[in-house]
């Protein structure tokens, strides 16, 4: 049996066709395919203005830039996520604060923001972790409230949405990230919703070395911006992938519907499902969590290492960030954020992506069993 990754991107014979003439054309770099992939995601969004990057993380970036966010500023985040999300808060030399998950939804628990906020609080990134979207209503209505601006880490929910409201389609900033392995890709590349009061012609500045094209060929550089444009090679990628998003996101839920049939049915002591959400989620991620056994931790090792003899391949996504020695240096320990640490040691991310077949799932999930009741017996 062939070896199962935990995902693959679908990109079609449409798409390398075009990403062929893209080549052939002569122009590869920003041109008319990143215009078209603007106006196509601008129109996806229900018309709200969109600029395209070369990756998810400097969109978030210019993101806090556009915002006022820098030096003795604080932005509220959450210790689960992709490390880019406290990183960019450090690269715009703002402090990251961290407010714990929530155990139900694994996003940032919303009741314990408010706690967090000081006079320094400037902003605040959510993050829609596996794709399910944290609450919209109540997050805005902290904001609104507290006067803080907000950048939606929507790296993961792409196609996602919000009773009813795609995600990106309101709210402040949104940045979206299209690396190989998000719903949606571009190999690498980034998205940005700008708000009303953003003039989008600065985004484009801090986009390309601040720089600014006259009529008459002549330029001038008024603000410093960096190297962060798509080319229209990854443009095209785009393009072709935006057509088959909704089918993508509807193949994902099947799935996820799928894995929890197989998984009631095994009914693995202390196995903990990730939240049953159907309508807002776009399932980016199958996230269980391994029982922990004693205070010996979960041998996620030995599991992957089981899983893998069985042609399956399982991630981890992620680790609580604040453990990391970039942050640890900075007074973060063990034990400040108790729920996201134990997520973090015990989570694993099965194979999800829509060209999986319904047998692969019987696989993983018996596959799964085998390797939690064989390999995982504690020692202590
Ligand atoms: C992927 C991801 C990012 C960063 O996106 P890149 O395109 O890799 O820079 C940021 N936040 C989250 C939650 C992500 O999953």
């Amino acid at each position: 049996m062939s070896f199962l990754p935990f995902t693959r991107p679908s990109i079609d014979e449409e798409t390398i066709a075009a990403v062929a003439d893209v080549l052939r054309s002569g122009w590869l770099t920003t041109g008319p395919n990143c215009k078209a992939f603007e106006e196509a995601l601008s129109q996806y969004f229900g018309g709200r203005p969109v600029r395209v990057f070369n990756s998810g993380s400097i969109t978030m970036e210019i993101a806090l830039r556009l915002a006022g966010v820098g030096p003795g500023d604080e932005v509220i985040t959450t210790p689960l996520t992709w490390v880019a999300t406290a990183n960019v808060i450090l690269e715009v030399g703002a402090t990251p604060v961290f407010v714990d998950a929530d155990p139900a939804t694994r996003n940032i628990d919303l009741s314990k923001i408010e706690a967090a906020i000081t006079t320094k609080t400037k902003a605040i990134i959510p993050v829609d972790l596996a794709g399910l979207p944290v609450d919209r209503d109540q997050l805005y209505a902290i904001a609104d409230h507290h006067k803080l601006r907000v950048v939606e880490d929507a790296a993961q929910s792409f196609g996602a949405s919000w009773h009813g409201r795609k995600i990106g389609s309101t709210g402040d900033f949104v940045s979206f990230s299209f690396h190989a392995n998000k719903n949606l890709t571009t190999g690498e590349g980034g998205a940005l919703v700008l708000p009303g009061d953003i003039d989008p012609a600065l985004c484009e500045r801090l986009r390309l070395q601040g720089v600014r094209r006259f009529p008459d060929c002549g330029m001038d550089v008024d603000v410093l911006g960096g190297k962060a444009n798509m080319t229209d090679i990854a443009a095209t990628i785009g393009l072709g992938q935006l057509k088959h998003i909704d089918q993508f996101t509807t193949r994902r839920r099947e799935l996820a519907k799928l894995y929890f049939q197989h998984f009631d049915t095994l009914a693995l002591p202390g196995l903990e499902l990730p939240p049953r959400d159907f309508d807002n989620c776009n399932w980016h991620m199958f996230q269980p969590l391994l029982p922990m056994y004693g205070n010996e931790g979960t041998n996620r090792g030995a599991f992957i290492a089981a899983m893998k003899e069985r042609d399956i391949g399982v991630g981890v996504h992620y680790p609580a960030l604040h453990l990391f020695s970039l942050y640890r240096a900075r007074g973060c320990k063990e034990g400040d954020f108790p729920v996201a640490e134990d997520i973090g040691r015990r989570t694993v991310t099965l194979p999800l992506f829509p060209a999986m077949q319904d047998s692969d799932v019987d696989r993983v999930v018996a596959a799964f069993g085998e390797a939690m009741t064989a390999n995982l017996r504690f020692t202590s």
